[in-house]
C-alpha cells in the first residue's frame, strides 16, 4: 500500500492524500517512490477528469527532508543532482497531465511542500493562523531547487519573487491570495478537497485550466524577462545590494539571486536544470551544514525540552510579580501581559510603576496603528498588569522576577523582604546580568526556588532568555522557569552558575578584542568594519559604545569588590582604555555623551578624532585576516571553555545562545558549531598559530584537542 492513498470518485476525480511514515510529509526516498507510482497511475488513468493533492496530517507537507540533505557531502553533487532532477521530472510530469491538477492546502506548505503546489493548476487553501506558505530554503543556506525558484519567477515575475526566494519570506493564506501565489482560500479544513474538486468541474471543458501559465502559448514572464529595459535598472543594483547584505558570507542569496535571473532568460526545463545546479552547490557549502545543523535540528531540540528535567509536569504560570519597572522590568511586563499573565509590576513609587506600563501602552498602540492588534486587544493586554509601589499586591504569584538595580546588597534586601510573597511552590527569578546566582540565593529561604532568568535589551525583540541554575537550584524550578520563558514564547537557554554566565561573557571577549586591536595600533575603522566582516551585527567598539564603557567600569568595579576580577584573563589594555577614556575624556558611550564614536543630533556618527591620537599607529600592520580570526576566535574559544567546564549544560545551547543573544554571525551556525565545519583539527591548529603571535589567550581549549584526536564533531 503506498503511503499516497489513491481514490477516484463518481466524477472521474482523483484525490491523492499524502499520509508518509512518520508525523510531516517530506521530500524524501519514501515520497520519490510514492509520487512517481502516483503519477505513472494518472498518466494511465482511464476517464480521469482531475486530481487534488491533499494531506492526512496537520501540516500540508513539509519540505525537503533535512537528515537527508544534512548527510550530501562534498563529491556527491553528481548523485545528488541526478536525484534532484528525477524528482524535477516526475512534478513536472504531474503539471503536464491533461486534465487539471488542484492543491487542498489544510496546513503550512513551505519549502519542498510549496513547490509540490506550484506544480498544481489550482491552489485553495484554509484561511487560518496554522497555514503558512513560502519558500524558506535561504534561511537555511539552501534554494528551493524542486522548482520553486523557477515557478515563482514566471508566476509573479523577476522584482515581485525575488524578496520571497532572497529573504524567504512566509505568508498567511490572505497575503498569499492577494500576492497571487494561490487562488482561493475556504474557511474551514473540510471545505478545501470540495472546494478543489468544484473548481475541477467547473474547468472541465477548459482545456487553458490544465496547462501551467508558463506552458501556455505565447507566455510571457509579469514585468518582463531578465533582458527586458523594464528590469534593467534593477538587476544592475541588486547583486551590488544583495552583497551589502550578506557581506559576500552567505552563498545562498546570491546563488538565488542567480537562479532567478537565468529562470527570467532561459527556457522552463534548462532554468529548471541550472536550480537543481545551484541546490547541488550549496548543499554542500560549510554554511548550510551550519545552518542546518543549528537553526532546524538545534533549535527544535532546545524548542522540544532537551534542557528541561524529564519528569516535571508542564507548568503554567498564572500570576508574575516583577520588580523594577525600568528598562528590563517594563519589557518583561509587556512580554507577560502578552502571554495572558497576569502581571503585578512593582517599583519603589506609584508613578515609577505606572511609567513602566506606559511602555506596554506606547507599544501595543503602535500594533493598533499597524492593524496587528484591536482597540479590544489592546485593553485586554493592558488590563493584565497592575502598576503598583505595595508589596502585598505580591500575594499569591507563582513567580516573581526581580529586575532592580544590580546591587547585590539591595537584591539581598528585597529577597528577604519579599519572597513571602509567593504562592506555595512560587519560584523566585533575578535578572542579573552579572551576580552570581549563587550568591543571590544566599539571602533567600529556599534557594531551590531561586533562579536566574536573564532577558536581553530589548525584551520585547529579544527572542533569547538565559536561565541560570544556582548551585541549589532544583529541577522542579528550573522546569518552571523554563515553562514560563515558553509561555511568553521565549526561547529558553540553561546554564550553570559562572561569572557572566554564557552570553555576556563570551561577548565580553568580542569587546575585549576590539580594545586591545584598538591598544595595538589598529585603525579603528578597520577594526569596526572587520568586525562585521565576519559577520557580527556591530562592530566591536561600536557595540561597546552601545552597551556603554560606563558599565563595563562598573562591572569591572563589583567584580574587584567580590575579589574575581580577570577570572577570565587579564584585562589590562580593557581597564586602561576604558579608564582613559572615562577619566580623562569623560566618554563614557553613546548613552554619555559619546564613546569611541561622537554622535551627532541627526543621528550619524563619527569616529572620536582623539582616538587617532591616542592609539592609532600607521607603522602597525596586523595582516586583516588575523584580525578577523582574533575577533571570531576569541568568541568560540569562551564558548568551548564554557562547555567544557560546565557552564553550558548542551552544545545547542551554546549555538542557540550565541546566534540569538549575541549575534554570532549566522553562517557560523553558533560559535560551537563553527569547529565542526571549520574542522577540529584546523581550528587546534590556527588557535595555535594565533596564540605563538598574539597570546595565551588563543590556545585552544582541552575539549577542541580531543575533538582534534578524536575526530569527532561537536554534538
Ligand atoms: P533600570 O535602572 O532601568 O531599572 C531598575 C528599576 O528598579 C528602577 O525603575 C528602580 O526604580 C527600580 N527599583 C529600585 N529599587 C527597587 C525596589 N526596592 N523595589 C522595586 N523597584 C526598585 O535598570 P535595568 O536596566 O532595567 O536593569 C535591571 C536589572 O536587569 C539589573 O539587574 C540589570 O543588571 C539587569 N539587566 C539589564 C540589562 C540591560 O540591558 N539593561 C540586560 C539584562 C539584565
Amino acid at each position: 500500500m503506498s503511503v499516497f492513498n489513491y481514490e477516484k470518485d463518481a466524477d472521474g476525480i482523483v484525490t491523492v492524500t499524502m499520509d508518509m511514515t512518520g508525523p510531516v510529509n517530506a521530500m524524501n526516498e519514501e515520497y520519490r517512490t510514492a509520487m512517481a507510482e502516483t503519477v505513472d497511475r494518472l498518466e494511465q488513468e482511464e476517464g480521469l477528469t482531475g486530481v487534488v493533492f491533499a494531506s492526512a496530517k496537520k501540516t500540508f507537507f513539509a519540505g525537503g527532508d533535512l537528515n537527508e540533505l544534512l548527510a550530501a557531502k562534498k563529491g556527491d553533487e553528481s548523485q545528488f543532482m541526478d536525484m534532484l532532477e528525477n524528482t524535477k521530472s516526475v512534478l513536472r510530469r504531474l503539471e503536464k497531465l491533461p486534465v487539471p491538477v488542484a492543491a487542498a492546502i489544510n496546513g503550512a506548505a513551505l519549502g519542498g511542500g510549496f513547490e509540490l503546489c506550484l506544480c498544481c493548476n489550482y491552489r485553495v487553501a484554509w484561511d487560518n493562523r496554522s497555514v503558512q506558505l513560502g519558500l524558506p530554503e535561504v534561511t537555511l543556506g539552501l534554494l528551493p531547487g524542486g522548482g520553486g525558484v523557477v515557478r515563482m519567477v514566471n508566476m509573479l515575475g523577476l522584482q515581485k519573487a525575488l524578496p520571497y526566494l532572497v529573504e524567504g519570506r512566509k505568508v498567511a493564506p490572505a497575503k498569499a491570495l492577494a500576492e497571487g501565489m494561490i487562488h482561493a482560500t475556504v474557511k474551514t479544513p473540510e471545505e478545501l478537497v470540495p472546494a478543489a474538486k468544484t473548481w475541477i468541474l467547473e474547468n472541465r471543458d477548459n482545456e487553458e485550466a490544465a496547462v501551467q501559465p508558463w506552458d501556455r502559448k505565447g507566455h510571457r514572464i509579469p514585468g518582463g524577462g531578465a533582458n527586458d529595459p523594464r528590469n534593467a535598472q534593477f538587476l544592475m543594483g541588486a547583486p551590488a545590494m544583495l552583497r551589502q547584505q550578506t557581506r559576500g558570507l552567505l552563498p545562498a542569496p546570491e546563488k538565488i539571486l542567480d537562479c532567478a535571473i537565468e529562470a527570467a532568460r532561459l527556457d522552463l526545463d534548462t532554468a529548471l536544470t541550472v536550480e537543481s545546479r545551484g541546490l547541488a552547490y550549496l548543499v554542500t557549502t560549510p554554511q548550510a551544514k551550519n545552518m542546518i545543523s543549528t537553526f532546524f535540528f538545534g533549535m527544535n531540540r532546545v524548542n522540544g525540552g532537551a534542557s528541561r528535567p524529564q519528569g516535571v509536569d508542564k507548568y503554567t504560570t498564572r500570576k508574575v510579580g516583577i520588580l523594577g519597572a525600568g528598562m528590563m522590568g517594563q519589557g518583561i511586563a509587556y512580554a507577560s501581559a502578552m502571554a495572558g499573565i497576569e502581571v503585578v509590576l512593582k517599583d519603589i513609587s506609584q508613578e515609577a510603576a505606572d511609567k513602566g506600563k506606559a511602555y506596554t501602552d506606547k507599544l501595543l498602540s503602535k500594533r493598533v496603528e499597524r492593524g496587528r492588534m484591536s482597540e479590544d486587544q489592546k485593553a485586554d493586554v493592558l488590563g493584565m498588569i497592575l502598576p503598583t509601589a505595595d508589596d502585598k499586591a505580591l500575594q499569591g504569584c507563582d513567580l516573581i522576577i526581580e529586575a532592580v538595580f544590580e546591587n547585590i546588597e539591595l537584591k539581598h534586601q528585597i529577597t528577604r523582604d519579599l519572597e513571602g510573597y509567593l504562592a506555595e511552590g512560587g519560584v523566585w527569578g533575578s535578572n542579573t546580568s552579572t551576580l552570581p546566582i549563587t550568591q543571590l540565593a544566599e539571602a533567600s529561604a529556599d534557594p531551590e526556588k531561586f533562579i536566574g532568568i536573564h532577558f536581553f535589551s530589548p525584551v520585547d525583540k529579544m527572542p533569547l532568555v538565559e536561565i541560570i541554575m544556582g548551585e541549589k537550584t532544583s529541577d522542579e524550578t528550573l522546569a518552571r522557569a523554563f515553562d514560563y520563558t515558553q509561555q511568553i514564547k521565549k526561547t529558553p537557554i540553561v546554564v550553570n552558575d559562572s561569572l557572566g554566565f554564557f552570553t555576556s561573557r563570551t561577548f565580553g571577549t568580542y569587546l575585549d578584542e576590539g580594545v586591545r586591536l584598538l591598544k595595538a595600533g589598529a585603525h579603528p575603522v578597520q577594526i569596526d568594519n572587520l568586525g562585521k566582516a565576519i559577520g557580527m551585527p556591530v562592530g566591536p567598539l561600536a557595540v561597546h559604545d552601545e552597551v556603554s564603557l560606563e558599565l563595563t567600569r562598573k562591572v569591572a568595579e563589583t567584580q574587584m569588590a567580590m575579589g574575581v576580577a580577570g577570572k577570565w584573563g587579564e584585562q589590562d589594555d580593557m581597564a586602561e582604555v576604558v579608564s582613559t577614556l572615562i577619566g580623562e575624556y569623560g566618554r563614557g558611550g553613546r548613552h554619555h555623551g559619546g564613546g569611541f564614536y561622537e554622535y551627532s543630533e541627526d543621528g550619524s556618527k563619527a569616529t572620536w578624532p582623539k582616538l587617532y591620537e591616542l592609539y592609532y599607529r600607521e607603522d602597525v600592520a596586523i595582516p586583516e585576516q588575523d584580525m578577523k580570526d582574533r575577533m571570531l576566535f576569541r568568541q568560540v574559544i569562551e564558548s568551548l571553555k564554557c562547555l567544557e567546564t560546565g557552564v553550558l549544560r548542551s552544545v545547542d545551547d551554546g549555538n542557540i545562545g550565541s546566534i540569538m543573544g549575541i549575534g554570532a554571525p549566522v553562517w557560523t551556525g553558533g560559535f560551537i558549531q563553527f569547529v565542526n565545519t571549520y574542522g577540529p583539527q584546523r581550528f587546534v591548529d590556527r588557535c595555535n598559530e594565533l596564540a605563538e603571535q598574539y597570546g595565551e589567550r588563543f590556545r585552544p581549549p582541552q575539549i577542541a584537542l580531543e575533538k582534534a584526536a578524536s575526530g569527532e564533531l561537536f554534538a
